[in-house]
């Protein structure tokens, strides 16, 4: 058998993975969910054709869009996670101690149930104590919270289909409303590849909310263009070299993708990416 799954991303690149078996196939009331398990990168999820999670490298997202918020935040205790239903972000953040309450809103109940049962490794953290798992809209969801938490993750599908909205001018404005005064943002912001105008219309959005924003990257083979973004926001001026390097000490062992000095560097983004979202400082 020569069985390939293949990622068709916008209809203008193609990416495929030798396949040994179709786990699961199947719609939901939101979108069609896939998992298989790959040879060179093992179990694979996508929505609607697009590839979330491997477990191959699924580290390298979750730590990227967990950690370095909450180390910058100076004191993080309750967050918000919207979308993320492989749990791969929660995940993370339960390794911060001084985390008291993560709340998860995922849209669709079939991600957070499948890769219960396919990815156990990454959707761990949802048996934490301190987790509370919300099936529903995080727009909608979001909506009812102010200045209440410490921060919000953005682990979003992208701006198709249930996603569109976590990437508007009025959802970035609610997600500032529901954060405290010097609470941050982190949402993941797509390829630097793809094009300057869906880069810049989402980093315009998020201005719509904020009025500090810098952008992060980090290498995630499984995803069809390999460099991947995400966008760090707040009201307040924040630095990345400001990172609490004593709770990095404390959590450290385990990472895999994520050093001391990777956090700062991931900060140095390529300017060509730079150019597009018209990040020329910092
Ligand atoms: N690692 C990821 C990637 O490739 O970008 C994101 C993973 S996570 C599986 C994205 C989740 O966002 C999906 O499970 C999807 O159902 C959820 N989602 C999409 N729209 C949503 C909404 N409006 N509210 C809450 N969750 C939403």
């Amino acid at each position: 058998m020569n069985l390939w799954y293949t990622e068709q991303e916008a209809e203008l690149i193609k990416l495929s993975f030798r396949t040994e078996k179709v786990l699961f196939s199947g719609q939901s009331e939101f979108q069609k969910i896939d998992v298989v398990e790959t040879v060179p990168y093992g179990r694979l999820l996508t929505l609607d054709g697009c590839t979330m999670v491997s477990d191959h490298d699924e580290f390298v997202y979750h730590e990227m869009i967990s950690h370095i918020p909450a180390l910058i935040h100076k004191n993080p205790k309750r967050v918000l996670v919207i979308g993320g239903g492989d749990g791969g972000t929660v995940t993370e953040l339960t390794k911060h101690a001084g985390i008291e309450e993560i709340i998860l809103c995922e849209i669709d109940g079939m991600v957070v149930d499948l890769c219960k049962q396919y990815f156990p490794n990454v959707a761990r953290g949802l048996n934490d104590k301190r987790v509370k798992v919300n099936i529903g809209d995080g727009i909608a969801f979001i909506k009812k919270m102010k200045g209440e938490l410490d921060i919000v993750v953005v682990d979003s599908t992208d701006p198709i289909g249930p996603g569109e909205g976590l990437f508007s001018r009025d959802f970035y404005k609610s997600v500032a409303a529901a954060l405290k005064p010097d609470g941050i943002m982190v949402a993941q912001s797509e390829s630097p590849w793809f094009s300057k105008e869906i880069l810049g219309r989402i980093q315009n959005n998020i201005l719509g909310g904020f009025t500090h924003k810098k952008s992060y990257v980090g290498a995630i083979p499984t995803y069809p263009r390999g460099l991947w973004s995400w966008t760090m926001a707040a009201n307040v001026p924040f630095d990345q070299r400001d990172f609490d390097r004593a709770r990095f000490g404390k959590i450290k062992t385990g990472l895999k993708y994520l050093t001391e000095g990777g956090i700062t560097a991931a900060f140095e983004i390529p300017m060509f990416f730079r150019e597009k979202i018209g990040q020329l400082e910092g």
